[in-house]
C-alpha cells in the first residue's frame, strides 16, 4: 500500500477541519459528563451519544442492565462480502478526579495551550470522539451516495463496522462490556476490534514509535490474613501481626525475576533495530535474565511512569494495595491484614502466581499467612500475524514514515478480555501524534490529563484509513 492510496486523501482538507472541530467539541461534551466510576453514572454519556449517533440517521442502541449504568451501541452495515464485522470499543466512564493539584477544572473541558483539558482526555473520551469522527464520516459518505446509513450498506464496506462504548471499564467491566458479552453478545461479536492505549507515538533516542497494543498483563488480587498472637503494648512479642505483616510487605515487595514474552521479545528486538548502537546494546540488555543486569538498562533507558511500565511488562509484579492490623496503641495486634494487586504475564496461571507467594514468604512465614483470591482476570494476547495488524501498522507508516510501529503489551488490564471470550482479536489503537515533550503515560489516571488538539488532528484520518483499508 502507498500513502497515495489512503482513503483518507479522497476527502477534501476543508472536510476534514470540519471533521476535526466536530471531534473536539464531541470530546469537550463528554469530558463535560462526569462518569466518575463509581458509581459511574455512565447512563447520562450513553444517552448523549445516542443522541448523536440518531441525529446522523442511524439506529444506536442504549443497554442500562444496572440502574445508571449505560453503554450505547451501534452498527453501520457493509455489503457482507468481507467478513465478520470490525468493532470500534471504548468505554465512557472515568477515574475519580480530585481537582486537586489540577491546573483546569478536570470537568470543564478547556481548550488552552494546544490541548483539550479534563478526566478522560486520554482515557478515553478522545478516542469515543475520535470512534464517532469516523462514523460521521462513513454516515456522510453514505449519504452523498444516496444511500440511508441506518438501513443500507456504506459504500465501499464490505463488512459491518460495530461501535460499542460500554460502562465500567475502570472497576472491571462487569457491568458494561462484561454484561453484554454475556447478554447481548451481537452487540460485540467480530472479527477483530480496536481498542484503547495503543498506536501512540512515543519519542524515544531520536526515534519515534508507536507501539501497538496486541496483549494485555492479568490480573490477580488476593487478601492476606496474617496471623499473630495479642498482648499488652507494654510487652513486646515478635509475635505481633503488624511486626509480621510489615516482613510479609517487605518480601512481596522486592521485584520479582524477569521474564521475557514473546511480543515483549520482539518489542526490544524492533525498538533496538532502530536505535544508535549504544542504545540498542542497553534495549538488548533490559532483555537479560539476570535481574541486576536488566534492572540497569532500564534505569539508564528511561524514567518516570515508562520505567516503572518497562518493569512490570517484564514480571508478575506485586503492589500493595490496602495494609490493616491494631485497634488500639497498647494492644499488641492478633491479626493484620494486606491485599495485594498481582499483574501477571501471559503464561503465568492463577496457580502460579499464588505459589510465587509463598515461596516469596518462605515457610517460617507463610505458616501465619491466609491467602485468599478476591478476584483474577487472565491475561490477553492476539494475534500478531492478524491482517488487522498489518493494516494497522501501513497506515500509520503511510501518515508517518518515519514512524515505527511495533507491537506491545499493556501492563494494565481493558474491556478486551471480555470480548476476547467471543473469539474477537482486540487492539490497542487509538491513534496519536504526540509532542515529543509530552509525558502521555503519565497522564492516565492523573493530574492535568489532556491530550492535544495537533494529535487528534492526526489520528482522525488514521482511524479512519484503518477501518477503510480493514472493511474494504
Ligand atoms: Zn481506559
Amino acid at each position: 500500500m502507498t500513502a497515495s492510496a489512503l482513503p483518507s486523501s479522497a476527502v477534501s482538507p476543508e472536510a476534514w477541519a470540519r471533521a476535526h472541530d466536530e471531534l473536539i467539541e464531541d470530546l469537550r461534551a463528554l469530558i463535560r459528563i462526569p462518569t466518575v466510576n463509581p458509581p459511574g453514572d455512565e447512563i447520562r454519556a450513553a444517552r448523549h451519544v445516542e443522541t448523536l449517533l440518531a441525529d446522523l440517521g442511524l439506529r444506536p442502541e442504549v443497554v442500562e442492565p444496572f440502574p445508571d449504568r449505560g453503554s450505547v451501541a451501534c452498527r453501520l452495515r457493509g455489503d457482507g462480502t468481507g467478513g465478520a464485522p470490525l468493532l470500534l470499543l471504548s468505554h465512557l466512564d472515568v477515574v475519580p478526579a480530585p481537582a486537586d493539584g489540577w491546573t483546569h477544572d478536570p470537568f470543564a473541558a478547556d481548550v488552552a495551550g494546544g490541548y483539550v483539558w479534563g478526566r478522560g482526555a486520554v482515557d478515553m473520551k478522545g478516542m469515543v470522539a475520535m470512534e464517532l469522527g469516523v462514523i460521521r464520516r462513513l454516515v456522510a459518505e453514505a449519504r452523498a451516495a444516496g444511500r440511508d446509513p441506518a438501513s443500507d450498506p456504506i459504500p465501499g464496506l464490505r463488512r459491518d463496522v460495530l461501535f460499542a462504548s460500554t460502562a465500567d471499564e475502570e472497576a472491571g467491566g462487569f457491568e458494561g462490556a462484561g454484561w453484554i458479552a454475556d447478554h447481548r453478545p451481537q452487540l460485540l461479536r467480530a472479527d477483530a476490534a480496536l481498542n484503547e492505549a495503543g498506536g501512540v507515538s512515543m519519542d524515544f533516542a531520536g526515534r519515534r514509535f508507536y507501539p501497538i497494543q496486541v496483549a494485555e498483563k492479568g490480573f490477580a488480587v488476593y487478601r492476606l490474613t496474617v496471623r499473630g498472637v495479642c498482648g499488652h503494648g507494654s510487652m513486646p512479642r515478635e509475635e505481633n501481626a503488624a511486626v509480621r505483616a510489615a516482613a510479609v510487605i517487605t518480601r512481596l515487595s522486592a521485584p520479582g525475576r524477569p521474564r521475557l514474552t514473546p511480543v515483549m521479545e520482539r518489542f526490544f528486538r524492533a525498538a533496538a533495530e532502530h536505535l544508535p548502537a549504544e542504545t540498542a546494546e542497553l534495549v538488548r540488555r533490559i532483555a537479560d535474565p539476570d535481574p541486576a543486569t536488566s534492572t540497569a538498562a532500564v534505569d539508564a533507558l528511561c524514567t518516570g511512569a515508562y520505567r516503572r511500565a518497562t518493569a512490570a511488562l517484564l514480571r508478575d509484579s506485586i503492589s500493595v494495595g490496602v495494609v490493616n492490623a491494631g485497634v488500639k496503641y497498647n494492644v499488641i495486634p492478633g491479626r493484620a491484614e494486606v491485599q495485594i494487586d498481582c499483574r501477571v504475564l501471559p503464561g503465568t496461571t492463577e496457580e502460579q502466581m499464588r505459589a510465587e507467594l509463598v515461596a516469596r514468604l518462605g515457610p517460617e512465614l507463610a505458616e501465619h499467612v491466609g491467602i485468599e483470591l478476591v478476584i483474577f482476570g487472565a491475561p490477553v494476547e492476539a494475534p500478531l500475524d492478524h491482517p488487522l495488524y498489518a493494516v494497522m501498522a501501513a497506515t500509520l507508516r503511510d501518515h508517518d514514515p518515519e514512524g515505527v510501529p511495533l507491537p506491545i503489551m499493556a501492563p494494565f488490564a481493558t474491556d478486551a478480555k471480555h470480548v476476547e471470550r467471543l473469539g474477537v482479536a482486540t487492539y490497542g489503537f487509538s491513534p496519536l501524534r504526540n509532542d515529543p515533550e509530552e509525558s502521555w503515560l503519565e497522564r492516565f489516571h492523573g493530574i492535568d490529563e489532556r491530550v492535544g488538539l495537533e494529535a487528534l488532528r492526526f489520528g482522525l484520518p488514521v482511524l479512519y484509513d484503518v477501518v477503510r483499508r480493514y472493511c474494504g
